[in-house]
């Protein structure tokens, strides 16, 4: 090892080990394992080139990856070896490790969900490729001003990628506009040929995705965009330099930057040609590759499977619809038929705010063609439902592709539905509600289609990786069988009463906090003691996650504190992190409350020792590895119905945090698993908050009856939190008084009461740490792992995975 990354940092970076800066090691490390990962990866190739076994293909236009080296090392065990050799070339592996820059493309839980099937899904050995975009810049970094969050630009690039492969020659052209040229070549066949206008040039870069104990290495593979050369080889033929250039940068921005979006859709031209943009080279790359391999294009379902992660890549269908009928000569039945077959899609969410749709002038002039197939779709969909008996107007207007209420719009729900034989939600709860709600109509005319395949996480990064003293810990309990088996865990609950045990799990909880100590020491120049309870709640900032909630029952507690100094109180440290998308007014709001009354708080001696507050800037996955091992308490308490399912939750309860949280995604299955005692639910039921809303959202009645509610309210209203601007926090006030669709206020009481109950369980030591070890050793439901191994057996129709 030590000569393989010597060997690299002198012919591949051109440095001397005498000069080498951290970044020419990191580099030299990474490319020395890289080799170690690029041996497995050739077999893996190899081996299902030779099997000819079916493909999984993961569309996505988030995957949200967080730093690889420390993630490559331990998938192929090379973690220990690397460290010795590093050391004998005195230089730390742990220093090394923070150079990397997050690869953050992706806004939060779907991207990231993305990040643990690519994983899980090479440590199962399917042959799997992740498909997206490599965005120049990734998600915007967040930096905290004076309170307010600031958007930079992200730079991940800036000193290269070591862990991916240029390949210059997969290079496939992408068309937009243009116009469609129809030819009745016969009394039955019409043929139609797509003049796009212009064109732009995916190119692949490659990642190779190791699976644990890397027996199996799949690819990621993310096109980044580049005008084609004979736009620029005519323009400055004729002079016009500049033109021609405008024109380059005009395609390329098509890979150049993430859109900051999360739970609401951009809905502007260039997120639709980026959708159009890795659809068609990922498209066009499954197709060839089929080809190559398997030949006939009848076989595809056999072959092949699809997988939409959310909307966003689903003009797909249209997509391989035109290539079987326009370019492989299909006729339409047997078009749809294989194309049903191949697609299957994972609904994200329910808000109708964000749910996809693209205005119908819109695509007409961006995708004419598909615009089209499309229309067609529709035209046999509303058929198909009329033969069945549908003749009710609202009922064939909200079946329809086409959204006539808002202008004419194409819903890509609805498309992404009927062109695929399966349609999942991501818990429970959720796929519950996605059949009773989004898709009740299409439910009854498609049945049997909806399932629910419940998200997961990867052990590997948010067990192994980010809290090593643990997993030590879990393999002397349970077996080393836990290193590859996530239902071993559960032999750990046999010690939730064992005090040695107990007093190892503690002594990892605490070295972490002090760990954590020292970042938020670092960063926000605050102190904060190891031994109080740290309560996090680390996630986006949106109003149906309810940070407001949260901070609202600070400035309770706070104010109870200062009136009883000497009371019996649980010292606490509440942390936040999360990022609002750059336009999102009300998140960013949220945002500078949660600062300002960390300022206050902060500075107060009475207090001092029993509350802090502190906003972690930029949240992305680096950060969560760093929170999560140290979180005593998790925050999961967004209202009722509203969050499709969360990771975040199960990522904290695997490392032992308790959950705080409301019956909502899958907070309702971790109940499940770990029992009623050791979790602590409170709040209205999604039942519950329809029948509020029905009854309307003006919350005086509520506050009315909340005398602790009222003041808070009057104290941030009045400015106590914003003595320079008293109005500030006015408009927050004011929505959860008299417009409260989030139900902050509806469930503050029962909020308030419940981090009572956690007080009171905190100081009940033993009960604590009881519960903490009864949650990690229920958390194995939530690997990946199982996720994925349903996917393949309910969705892609492959043989179910060996698991461990
Ligand atoms: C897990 C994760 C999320 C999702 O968190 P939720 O609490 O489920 O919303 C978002 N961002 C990052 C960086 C994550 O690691």
């Amino acid at each position: 090892m030590r000569a393989a990354i010597v060997a690299k940092l002198m012919y591949a970076v051109g440095k001397n080990p005498e000069v080498a800066s951290q970044r020419d090691w990191f580099i030299a490390t990474t490319l020395a394992v890289r080799d170690r990962i690029v041996d497995q990866w050739m077999a893996s190739t190899r081996a299902t080139y030779e099997s000819k076994r079916k493909r999984v293909y993961y569309l996505s236009l988030e995957f949200l990856i967080g730093r690889l080296l420390v993630d490559a090392l331990m998938e192929t065990g090379l973690t220990e070896p690397v460290r010795q050799a590093l050391d004998d070339l005195g230089v730390d592996l742990d220093q090394l490790r923070k150079i990397e820059p997050d690869a953050a493309l992706g806004n939060g839980g779907l991207g990231r969900l993305a990040a643990c099937f690519m994983e899980s899904m090479a440590t199962l050995q399917i042959a799997a490729h992740g498909y997206g975009i490599r965005y120049d810049h990734g998600l915007f970094r967040q930096v905290i001003k004076d309170g307010w969050q600031r958007e930079y630009p992200e730079n991940w690039l800036t000193f290269g990628n070591p862990w991916e492969f240029e390949r210059p020659e997969v290079d496939y052209s992408v068309g937009f506009g243009g116009t469609v040229e129809t030819v009745e070549v016969s009394e039955e066949i019409t043929r139609h040929y797509w003049r796009p206008e212009e064109t732009v040039d995916a190119i692949a870069f490659d990642t190779p995705v190791p699976g644990w104990r890397a027996r199996h290495v799949n690819t990621l593979r993310l096109w980044s965009a580049r005008a084609p050369d004979a736009l620029r080889l005519d323009a400055f033929n004729q002079g016009d330099h500049v033109g021609a250039l405008a024109a380059r940068v005009r395609l390329e921005a098509i890979s150049k930057v993430l859109y900051p979006s999360d739970a609401t859709p951009a809905g502007l031209e260039l997120r639709l040609r980026q959708e159009y943009f890795f659809v068609s080279a990922s498209m066009q790359d499954i197709i060839r590759r089929h080809k190559q391999h398997h030949g006939e294009l009848e076989l595809l379902p056999e072959k092949v499977a699809i997988q939409l992660n959310d909307t966003h890549p689903a003009i797909a269908i249209a997509e391989l619809m035109r290539v079987l009928i326009d370019l492989e000569d299909f006729g339409w039945d047997e078009a749809w038929e294989i194309t049903k077959a191949v697609f299957s899609y994972t609904n994200h969410t329910l808000l109708p705010e964000a749910l996809e749709s693209w205005p119908v002038p819109l695509m007409e002039r961006l995708l004419p063609r598909h615009m089209q197939i499309i229309y067609m779709i529709n035209a046999r969909h509303l058929d198909l439902v009329r033969s069945k008996g549908e003749h009710d107007g609202g009922v064939l207007s909200e079946l329809s592709l086409i959204d006539e209420s808002h202008g004419r719009r194409v819903r890509m729900g609805n498309l992404a539905f009927i062109g695929s034989h399966k349609i999942n939600g991501v818990s429970a709860l959720h796929s519950d509600l996605v059949q009773r709600t989004l898709f009740y109509q299409l439910n009854r005319f498609y049945p049997g289609r909806i399932v629910n395949k419940t998200n997961g996480i990867t052990f590997r990064r948010w067990l192994f990786e980010a809290n090593p003293g643990l997993t030590e810990l879990l393999v002397d309990c349970c077996g080393s069988r836990v290193m590859d088996d996530p239902a071993a865990l559960i032999d750990f609950e046999k010690y939730a009463g064992d005090a040695g045990v107990v007093d190892r799990f503690r002594a990892i909880r605490r070295a972490k906090k002090a760990e954590l100590a020292g970042l938020i020491r670092r960063r926000l120049d605050v102190s904060v003691s190891p031994d109080a309870l740290f309560d996090v709640q680390i996630k986006r900032i949106h109003e149906y996650k309810r940070q407001l909630l949260n901070i609202l029952e600070i400035v309770a507690l706070y104010d109870a504190i200062r009136a009883n100094p000497g009371g019996n109180w649980v010292p606490r440290v509440k942390i936040f992190a999360g990022k609002a998308a750059a336009s999102y007014h009300q998140a960013k709001l949220i945002i500078k409350l949660a600062n300002d009354v960390a300022r206050l708080v902060n500075r107060d001696p009475v207090v001092r020792r029993l509350l802090k507050v502190v906003f972690l800037p930029n949240y992305n996955v680096s950060l969560a590895e760093a929170i999560i091992p140290a979180a005593d308490l998790s925050e999961q308490i967004s209202t009722a119905g509203m969050e499709a399912s969360g990771t975040g939750n199960m990522k904290l309860a695997l490392n032992g945090a308790l959950t705080i949280g409301t019956l909502d995604g899958a907070n309702v299955e971790i109940k499940e698993h770990v029992g009623d005692d050791n979790i602590f639910i409170f709040g209205l039921t999604t039942e519950q908050v329809e029948e509020r809303r029905r009854k309307g959202i003006d919350m005086s009645d509520v506050i009315a009856a909340s005398p602790l509610l009222e003041e808070v309210l009057d104290a941030v209203g009045a400015g106590v939190y914003s003595p320079g601007e008293p109005g500030r926090f006015g408009d927050l006030v004011n929505s959860v008084r008299h417009h409260d669709y989030f139900m902050v206020a509806a469930d503050f009481d029962a909020y308030y009461a419940a981090q009572r109950a956690v007080d009171a369980r905190w100081q009940d030591t033993a009960a604590w740490w009881r519960s903490a070890i009864i949650n990690t050793a229920h958390m194995g439901f939530f690997s990946s792992d199982r996720a994925i191994a349903e996917y393949a057996t309910d969705i892609w129709g492959l043989p179910a995975p060996r698991m461990g």
